[in-house]
């Protein structure tokens, strides 16, 4: 039984493309603009915007919203 919760644990853990740390899918995600897999810091930013997509925003990550000027 300890094996599994170990085991269970490790399995739900992603790398953040841009800085390689290691996060809960739930915490961070996946941008929808460049499809990377980043973590909070790196796809949010900020509380608040890691707010607004938990409410519905698309998950935009920083550089994205930093350099889209094509977004619309
Ligand atoms: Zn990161
Ligand atoms: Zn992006």
């Amino acid at each position: 039984m300890l094996g599994l919760r170990i085991f269970r644990r490790s399995i739900f853990t992603i790398d953040c493309d841009k800085c390689g740390v290691r996060f809960e899918p739930g915490a961070g995600g996946v941008c929808v603009t460049c499809q990377r897999i980043l973590c909070p810091q790196h796809l949010h930013g900020s509380w608040v915007r890691r707010m607004m997509v938990d409410v519905g925003a698309p998950a935009i990550c920083v550089e994205c919203r930093a350099g889209a000027t094509r977004l619309g």
